[in-house]
């Protein structure tokens, strides 16, 4: 039996099956007294302190997992989920369970319902939180993977971060979950901890039992249930092989990524906060191309205030060591929204009020920004990125606000960085037919495929309707990135990529020859790019592109690839 999934988190596994279960909570629906008010809140916030107190616990012991712990803890901090449970309390006289219940089922379905995948797996995190805390009103004891004892693959509907921080990885061959997708948290951790994974399998539990052997085949995407003795010996074979090959490529992770006739080439990581700094850090990344600023917007209840901004940046650049800090301004709107900010009803939110539109109409907003951003270019190699640039003018006009925030900053006495390098995302097909205009007023370009590929193709990049029609193969797409690489090249500036195309480890030799001069990826692919940058010249990487160049499809060309 083969049942096919999604690829979480690359690798050969082979093992018995060790499922994975927990008991769907039963929440008393009873109301309560008035005399009762009281004590259900004490329970309540009994509860939240014990739930902290154990995150701390898990923060301390410095886990893989400490970044998502410290969310969480931020999450209980939002006065908005302590103060609607106690509200449902005192004045629904609901017990603690059901206020609970009902507050932590509001965030779920607010955070599910957004477009954003990374928003929407959020939603994760408050079904951790939710099933964590109410284990602790009702006094149940939750059940834990410190219970699996021998070598297997885990099987299960879905595993929260609370249950990965119990399992102990050096027994965890493969995780198999049935819901999920690649910015799940099981991904994130199976990715980080080098565990193969395949999540939304839909059914891979039911159908499975414990004991029987299975493979991962990630390559396949695809999980083999009781093989025959051959195939198993075949399995075996590939497994030992990809086991040498990543320790060598875990050997070569920190070593620069030079071509075969010597081209040095940066070597990047996106990140979204100070945790998926440490990440890339640890995985050999020689700088940040994107730091993703929303997350600070998103995960606060009020516009952030420049100290608060500038701390996290200083932080960053500090950590960097004089290694390049790009961070990106506001990137809101579209299907990014905030809790404490009404965005007007838009018909095309994606065509809408979003990143620079905003920051121009709301100025205080970005120039609390831009001199948090300037201050932390004190301490670092810092960039700016500006996002979904149309115009020369709006160039013109944010580079003007930058100068009018350097000459505050000058003025209260306050440092930065006075050539701090300014550059604009290429996400949008107009940015990509100016590319020589805007070159002329930047530094550098960093092309944002993601959008680029939705704004060329007239593709919704969330849409799973028409997903297979989403492809940054697309001819269209690939020329566009030739040409605003050749309008940089021209006039000796230089073009980044930190859209999820430079994280395709397929790309990176096409990518190579159409002249990129940085790769901007997702940790768990540096090692991997750096090799396969390693393993070409740039003379047969040019040859290979201009081939590419000339094929008149993206199903062709991914083929030829
Ligand atoms: C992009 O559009 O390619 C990009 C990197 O930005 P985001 O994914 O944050 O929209
Ligand atoms: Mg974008």
């Amino acid at each position: 039996m083969k049942l096919k999934g999604i690829v979480a988190s690359d690798g050969i596994a082979i093992g018995p099956v060790y499922k994975f279960e927990k008991v769907e909570l039963e929440i008393p629906q009873d109301k309560i007294e008035d005399d009762k008010v009281e004590e259900q809140l004490e329970l309540f916030n009994n509860s939240v302190k014990s739930y902290i107190n154990f995150l701390q616990e898990k923060i301390n012991e410095k886990g893989s997992q400490s970044e998502i712990f410290e969310a969480h803890i931020g999450m209980l901090e939002d006065p908005f989920l302590i103060e609607s449970t106690e509200n449902r309390i005192k004045d629904e006289k609901m017990n603690a369970a059901m206020a609970l219940d009902a507050t932590a089922n509001e965030f779920i379905a607010m955070m599910s319902s957004l477009d954003d995948e990374y928003l929407k797996e959020r939603a994760d995190d408050y079904k951790d939180i939710r099933v964590q805390i109410l284990n602790r009103i009702l006094g149940l004891k939750s059940a834990d993977l410190s219970l699996m004892k021998k070598e297997g693959i885990i099987v299960a509907k879905d595993l929260t971060p609370s249950d990965t921080s119990t399992m102990n990885a050096d027994l965890v061959n493969g995780i198999v979950t049935d819901f999920g997708g690649k910015t799940a948290h099981t991904s994130i951790i199976a990715q980080t901890l080098g565990i193969p994974a395949l999540v939304g399998m839909q059914d891979a539990f039911d159908k499975l039992e414990n004991g029987q052997t299975v493979i991962i085949d990630t390559e396949n995407g695809v999980l083999i249930v009781e093989p025959d003795d051959e195939l198993l010996a075949k399995y075996k074979e590939k497994y030992e092989k990809l086991e040498k090959e990543q320790k060598i490529l875990e050997e070569n992770m920190f070593k620069k990524a030079i071509t075969e006739d010597g081209k040095e080439i940066d070597v990047f990581c996106n990140i979204g906060n100070i945790g998926d700094l440490d990440l890339g850090l640890s995985q050999g990344a020689e700088g940040v191309g994107l730091f993703r600023t929303e997350f600070l917007y998103m995960d606060n209840d009020k516009f952030p205030t420049e100290e608060e901004q500038f701390e996290v940046y200083k932080d960053a650049a500090e950590k960097l060591e004089g290694k390049a800090l790009t961070i990106r301004t506001l990137d809101i709107g579209g299907d990014k929204e905030l809790s404490y900010f009404e965005f007007p009803k838009e018909d095309n939110p994606f065509l809408g009020w979003r990143a620079l539109r905003i920051c121009f109409d709301m100025p205080e907003v970005f120039k609390t920004q831009l001199r948090a951003i300037l201050r932390a270019s004190a301490y670092g190699k810092v960039l700016i990125l500006l996002p979904m640039v149309i115009s020369v003018s709006e160039v013109e006009k944010s580079v003007e606000i930058i100068e009018e925030c350097k000459a505050e900053l000058k003025k209260e006495g306050l440092e930065f960085d006075e050539n701090i390098e300014v550059g604009i995302m290429i996400e949008t097909p107009a940015s990509v037919l100016i590319a020589d205009e805007l070159i002329e007023k930047v530094d550098y370009f960093s092309i944002g495929t993601n959008d680029l590929t939705q704004y060329l193709l007239a593709v919704d990049r969330g849409n799973q309707k028409i997903a297979d029609l989403y492809n940054s193969y697309h001819p269209a797409v690939l020329r566009s990135i030739k040409r605003v690489i050749d309008a940089s090249h021209k006039v000796g500036k230089w073009t980044g990529m930190c859209g999820g195309f430079a994280s395709d480890t397929k790309a990176t030799k096409l990518l190579l020859g159409l002249g990129l001069d940085e790769f901007s990826v997702v940790s768990g692919n540096i090692a991997k790019i750096k090799d396969n940058i390693r393993n070409t010249s740039m003379e047969e990487a040019e040859k290979f592109a201009d081939k590419i160049l000339n094929i008149d499809s993206a199903e062709k060309i991914e083929n030829s690839l």
